[in-house]
């Protein structure tokens, strides 16, 4: 593992790798540091784990887990880059790919940040979840909840649409919708995780070790493509 610390990304103040939501100096945002130097010197197709695993997981030298015992997976990432000619066509684009990450387990992106946030949270011992969801990161952290044996809570504005409630109810989530909105949620969520202790895996500027798992795309686009694309261009809400 090549991790080696949380850093304030406004004041750069240290922290150990530890769950910690943001910094206690100056309420930033906290970022995982590496061995930039060690990782350099080999590239990172040439890792054997990399070559020989499947998933997000192959990664997991570059992911700030230290036991591969905590490591709760469904089998997330290598999802296929598919090549659109006729779109590309469109906007006299030669190379136009498009990463579907529609095809991870519960059907969307947020299986990577919740998989390695999921599994920080079961290397520190916690045996409950919380998160703050408009619907699809909600459905995540229930089914890698029901993986792991953790109880997962899912606060979600009374908004959010029924077929996301269902999924989270199916995976044996407890839901809690509010009267309120997206913030409110997200106010609450850290309220609950400091009181219970419970692991807070909303991945929205807080949990350093959610966005850990994001990342794992521009390794897979840069080992499909033999190099780094000129463009990637990424839909936000
Ligand atoms: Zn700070």
């Amino acid at each position: 593992m090549f991790a080696t610390k949380l850093r304030c990304l406004r004041c750069g103040k240290e922290y150990p790798l530890l769950i910690k939501y943001n910094c206690s100096k100056c309420k930033g945002i906290l970022d995982v540091e590496y061995d930039y130097e060690a990782m350099k010197k080999k590239e990172i197709g040439s890792h054997l784990s990399i070559r020989k695993d499947k998933g997000m997981w192959k990664f997991r030298d570059f992911l700030p887990i230290r036991n591969k015992e905590s490591i709760v997976t469904l089998r997330e990432g290598d999802t296929p880059l598919f090549r659109c000619e006729r779109l590309g066509a469109l906007m006299n684009l030669r190379n136009f790919y498009l990463k579907d990450e529609t095809r991870n387990p519960t059907g969307s992106f947020k299986d990577r940040p919740v998989s390695c946030a999921i599994s920080k949270a079961k290397e520190e011992g916690k045996n409950t979840v919380i998160t703050s969801s408009s619907g699809n990161a909600g459905v995540a952290v229930a089914s890698y909840a029901a993986k792991a044996a953790m109880k997962a809570v899912i606060l979600v504005p009374s908004t959010t649409p029924r077929n996301k409630l269902l999924s989270i109810l199916c995976s044996g989530g407890i839901l809690i919708k509010i009267k309120g909105t997206t913030s409110d949620c997200f106010n609450l969520t850290a309220e609950l995780s400091r009181k219970y202790e419970w692991a807070n895996l909303t991945s929205t500027f807080l949990n350093p070790f959610a966005t850990e798992g994001d990342k794992t795309i521009a390794y897979e686009l840069y080992l499909e493509l033999g190099g780094a694309p000129d463009w990637i261009v990424v839909p936000i809400g």
